[in-house]
């Protein structure tokens, strides 16, 4: 069993993921690289070859872990604290992490 992934940016653009993994499990470790790798890129479809579809990999907010509405940004703290600096961390955050992050400063 052959199992592939299509990735959308938030744009609306899709694409293949390179590369056709043996199991759900790998693919999945794929997916989350290429999310890592490209900032724009939401969403992750993975599919059996045959089986049709399985799994949506999705960002991760990295304060809350939760997957709605989650965006790469330069990090709200610093970016409050120095907003004329251009060189903060990105970060993936949801809306409310996001806020309370920016809160925090
Ligand atoms: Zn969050």
């Amino acid at each position: 069993m052959r199992v592939t992934g299509r990735w959308i940016d938030s744009m609306g653009k899709n694409g293949r993921m390179p590369g056709k993994f043996g199991t759900v499990y790998d693919a999945e470790i794929a997916a989350k690289e290429f999310l890592a790798k490209y900032p724009t890129v939401v969403r992750v479809s993975i599919s059996h070859e045959t089986g049709g579809h399985v799994i949506d990999v999705k960002r991760s907010c990295q304060v809350c872990g939760g997957q709605n509405d989650v965006q790469v940004m330069p990090d709200p703290f610093t970016e409050a604290q120095e907003p004329e600096a251009t060189d903060h961390d990105s970060m993936s955050l949801c809306p409310s992490c996001a806020t309370a992050r920016f809160e925090e400063s």
